[in-house]
């Protein structure tokens, strides 16, 4: 039923629309053109105010021609990673990527055309369904920045799901950690390194005492913790002053996210105390973690409409962030969905044709499985 042509093309035409984050000012506009052609209610709502985006994100309803549905929404970030300005797609051997000076975008427009062309499938086929609601956010490659400021009180839909995960077409990701982000800023005692250097506090040691006291990398299953940016220093003749170093704590359980951040900022403490250096820690838990029941409807619609499209359903968690969980977070039981985009966020970002032909027809099939519900 899916219309592989016109899914391609649109494709195309959608990766070559620049919308590297916070520069989603083209891409909202494209959208919102095509959404109300297709006769969709759409409006963009007010969070650039607060993201700094250039506009905020773009929600469209569709009402639908079935009553005593629940209404569902969809979501996919408008932004992409860079360098992701001027997109060249290449389409060889049923497979799409970026002529390769740039990512492909698929991450996450293989997502925003699977809804479209579901939609446009529904619409042609004159199928029965219940009210959608369409979510296409800024900034979530920034940190979630437009599902963070997203206008919830506006949505009516009960259950969402979210097109962002590079797994196969058919995985549903029902549990994500939480993360805190670290900001670090160690202040020593800059002195001349030839002539009083025992005058001096080197931050530079002070901050490496610090990383290799700390336990990083694969905490345990659920955990995860990285020290991920360090500068400072201003020559090699000074003892240096300032170092700062951020890093991150990732886990599926609050608790031992919040115990594996407090062991770091111990560690950065530790190491200023026995100096007699400074340490300034900023801590930001920049999303929480999110769990859905596998009995939850979501899940369950997620998993029956996988079927019905001949698609293998899994259900998975994972240790990376989505605009899921804010919508979790924001009292929308909501899942993300595998689209098997490939190598995002490099520019060998790739996505094969067929995938792109299944992501649209298991969004059609969770249109159909809900209104079949009915
Ligand atoms: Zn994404
Ligand atoms: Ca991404």
């Amino acid at each position: 039923m899916v219309n592989r042509e016109r899914l391609v093309e649109q494709f195309m035409a959608m990766v070559r629309v620049d919308s590297e984050s916070g520069r989603e000012g083209r891409m909202a506009a494209y959208l919102k053109e095509k959404l109300a052609g297709m006769g969709m209610e759409v409006y963009v709502d007010g969070a650039a105010r607060h993201t700094g985006t250039e506009t905020g994100n773009v929600i469209a309803r569709l009402r639908g021609n079935l009553a005593g549905v629940p209404p569902i929404l969809f979501c996919a970030h408008m932004d992409t990673v860079a360098p992701g300005r001027g997109v060249e797609p290449v389409l060889e051997n049923g497979v799409i990527r970026s002529s390769g000076n740039t990512v492909l975008g698929a991450d996450d427009k293989a997502g925003i055309v699977a809804v479209l062309e579901a939609v446009q499938v529904l619409q042609e086929r004159q199928m029965a369904h219940g009210d959608l609601e369409m979510v296409f956010t800024v900034g979530e490659e920034t940190g979630l920045l437009g599902a963070k400021f997203l206008d919830y009180e506006g949505l009516r839909a009960r259950m969402g799901f979210v097109l962002d995960s590079d797994r196969p077409t058919g995985t549903i990701i029902n549990r994500g950690p939480s993360q805190d982000k670290i900001v670090a800023q160690v202040t020593g005692k800059a002195a001349h390194a030839g002539i009083n250097p025992e005058e001096g506090i080197n931050a530079i040691q002070v901050a490496a005492r610090a990383v290799a006291a700390m336990r990083l990398g694969r905490i345990d299953e659920e955990t995860t913790a990285n020290i991920g940016l360090i500068s400072g220093g201003v020559a090699i003749n000074v003892v240096p002053e300032k170092v700062s170093l951020s890093g991150e704590t990732r886990s599926l359980q609050e608790e031992k996210r919040a115990r594996q951040t407090r062991a770091m900022c111990e560690a950065l403490e530790n190491a200023a105390r026995e100096a007699g250096a400074k340490v300034q820690i900023d801590v930001e838990t920049i999303y929480p973690s999110m769990y859905v029941p596998e009995d939850a409807e979501v899940v369950r619609l997620a998993q029956k409409a996988a079927r019905a499209a001949g698609l293998q359903p899994e259900v998975q968690s994972t240790g990376g962030g989505s605009d899921t969980h804010l919508f979790n977070a924001n009292g929308i039981p909501s899942v993300n969905l595998g689209i098997a985009m490939q190598k995002v966020h490099t520019t060998e970002e790739y996505i094969t044709v067929d995938d792109l032909v299944a992501d649209a027809a298991y969004v059609l099939s969770i249109i159909r499985t809900a209104a079949e519900s009915a």
